[in-house]
């Protein structure tokens, strides 16, 4: 993807965040303190501010200005994970065009700065299945959504919704879905 295509693909999942607000923060209501939707929803509006009154010059520029203005803007938790995993990503891109590469490279700054692994209910629940099957050339809506049902069963062991131990059972994980509009924003924008 170009640059053009890919502030397409990323203004889509803004825009979404923008409008799942109220359900992401119902989400984090359950597990955590009701903020993710509103922290999403205010970083979604400010990187679309900042990619509108200057056009970065190529993705890797993109994803730098999307991970600054993530990292300063979110908060909490998932500000510097959204953060870091778009630095990282925006390294990647200097060099390669390949977006399980760049994905790859994102999870696993996810990783390194969040300590979680698959199956404690967090992000890295739907970005590690989802690189998996970037890797393997079939990222579509039905890996999205069987790994978006999975995090719903999963306990909670990372973070502030580790503190509702089993209670943390039932629903999806907040950060989980807005990576989720990430990753489907991709598939509609390659389609
Ligand atoms: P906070 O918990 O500080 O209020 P948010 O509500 O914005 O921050 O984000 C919560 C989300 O952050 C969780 O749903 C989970 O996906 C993600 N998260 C929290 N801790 C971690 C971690 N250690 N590793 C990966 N993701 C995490
Ligand atoms: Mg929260
Ligand atoms: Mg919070």
């Amino acid at each position: 993807m170009d640059v053009n295509e890919t502030i397409t693909w990323l203004d889509q999942w803004f825009d979404r965040l923008i409008e799942e607000k109220a359900y992401l923060s119902e989400l984090d209501q359950k597990i955590g303190d009701g903020d993710h939707g509103n922290n999403m929803a205010r970083g979604a509006v400010a990187t679309k501010e900042a990619l509108e009154s200057k056009q970065p010059a190529d993705v890797s520029a993109l994803f730098m200005t999307v991970a600054q203005t993530l990292m300063s803007k979110i908060g909490g938790a998932s500000g510097p994970l959204y953060g870091s995993a778009f630095l990282a990503m925006a390294t990647t891109a200097k060099n390669s065009e390949n977006l399980a590469d760049i994905f790859a490279a994102g999870l696993d700054k996810i990783q390194q700065r969040g300590k979680a692994e698959p199956g404690e209910k967090t992000m890295v629940d739907m970005w590690h299945p989802a690189v998996e099957a970037l890797k393997a050339n079939n990222l579509s809506q039905e890996v999205l959504d069987e790994a978006s049902a999975k995090t719903a069963e999963l306990k909670a062991t990372k973070g502030r919704a580790s503190y509702y131990g089993e209670r943390s059972i039932g629903e999806p994980d907040p950060g989980a879905e807005s990576s989720k509009y990430l990753f489907e924003a991709l598939i509609k924008a390659q389609a």
